[in-house]
């Protein structure tokens, strides 16, 4: 077996202490927190003038490139914790036809479980178990829940797993096969939620919801580390990232600000574009009010399910974040994001999910509106497989006993 160094050398973290998101109260590290004690995120913090004296550009470059290079940077400190399925870099994919000359994918749905959540859920897991946390609880649209019941099961944590009653079904059978128990709910992902926040006050198990617990951001951080390094430490113009509890685009966030301490990036920030499904669009509705927080969105439907959030705890870092890089928030019909979908696989041979075709619709929107030029450098997020979504019917057949009309092939 191939043997990993990012994952065998000891490399200390630089972790100094939690730092609570809206107030700035101060957290000690190593120990087990949920939400502040304002209800809002923890964000991690580093030592970076002491990474920036240990560690440089070139020592990253001379590492394997999957996730772990970035141990200095990320909050595990024994290597021994890191509960890993191979967490490889993502590839950079062009999409000539259907988006342009200027545009690529972050094919995020090579990773395991075939979703970005791997990325935060390695390293919540990962922490959790560091922890001694040994009962997790979660709702889920499906690729979180997934990739919690993959690494939870790899060391032993037992995890209990609540999604709405209409997640796609193969969500569902993939958390039950990676030895989740797993509940469908007739509710949407906040009903789940709630039920969640109730068990964990019983003291039952560990809340794992999106952003609840502080860990799973530096996961999703390492989107934005990676980029940097893929583009040669020059950040892009814009980036599409289709947002539900929206910890990709706030870790991203937090990415380019540490890299810029670190003096290994400049001050060039890409535009962030938060895409939504128009059947809800709780953010957009935020950022065009100009408000800090976003209401409820009721009612809410789309195909695109990993971004059907009604609310989201971090709305006013997604929004703040939104707003300093010159961005949008931009909303998308289910129409287009299919359209954007078929595109996409029938141009240029890349197969989207849903959400990932949301990214692809917002950018076409966003060209018409000229919030971007065809001449901006575009990075598109594709969050998971497009293998896991439901596809046209394919339905010709071939009767090989009678005469073949080749044709008609
Ligand atoms: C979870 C998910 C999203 C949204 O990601 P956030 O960082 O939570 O906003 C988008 N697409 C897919 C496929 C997802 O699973």
């Amino acid at each position: 077996m191939e043997r990993n160094i990012n994952l065998l050398e000891a490399r200390p973290s630089f972790v100094t202490h939690l730092e609570c998101s809206l107030t700035g109260e101060l957290y000690p590290a190593d120990q087990l927190h949920g939400l502040s004690a304002a209800g809002r995120p923890l964000l991690v913090r580093y030592d970076l003038p002491a990474i920036g004296k240990r560690l440089s550009r070139a020592d990253i470059e001379r590492r394997p490139t999957d996730m772990w290079r970035w141990r200095e940077l990320l909050p595990v400190r024994r290597s021994e914790d890191i509960v890993s399925l191979g967490e490889i870099e993502t590839p950079l994919i062009p999409l000539p036809r259907s988006a342009g000359p200027a545009v690529i994918v972050k094919d995020e749905g090579r990773l395991p479980t075939g979703s970005f959540k791997a990325r935060g859920l390695v390293m919540a897991v990962s922490m959790a178990k560091a922890l001694g946390v040994t009962r997790i609880a979660m709702p889920t649209n499906g690729n979180a829940g997934a990739a919690l019941a993959a690494y939870a099961t790899r060391c032993g944590i037992e995890t209990i797993v609540f999604c709405p009653e209409d997640t796609p079904e193969i969500n569902v059978r993939e958390i039950a096969m990676q030895g989740a128990r797993v509940w469908r709910v007739n509710g949407l992902i906040d009903d789940c939620g709630a039920i969640v926040g109730e068990g964990a006050r019983q003291g039952r198990w560990f809340d794992f919801s999106t952003l609840k617990e502080p860990y799973r951001i530096e996961g999703k951080k390492t989107m934005g580390l990676e980029l940097a390094a893929q583009l040669g430490w020059e950040l892009p113009d814009a980036i599409f990232y289709p947002t539900g509890g929206g910890t990709g685009l706030i870790g991203m966030w937090k990415a380019f600000d540490e890299l810029e301490a670190l003096g290994w990036i400049g001050s060039h920030r890409p535009k962030m574009f938060a895409v939504q499904a128009a059947g809800c669009a709780p953010i957009v509705k935020a950022f065009d009010d100009g408000v800090e927080h976003a209401e409820r969105w009721e009612g809410a439907h789309t195909v695109a399910a990993g971004i059907r959030v009604p609310r989201a705890v971090g709305d006013f870092l997604i929004l703040r974040a939104v707003r300093a890089s010159g961005g949008r928030a931009v909303a998308v019909e289910d129409h287009a994001t299919l359209q954007a979908v078929d595109d996409a696989a029938r141009q240029d041979g890349l197969l989207l999910c849903p959400e990932g075709g949301a990214t692809l619709a917002a950018y076409r929107l966003a060209l018409e509106q000229g919030w971007v030029t065809e001449r901006d450098r575009t990075v598109l997020f594709n969050c998971s497989t497009g293998l896991k979504y439901p596809m046209p019917p394919a339905p010709r057949t071939l009767d090989r006993t009678q005469t073949i009309d080749f044709d008609s092939l």
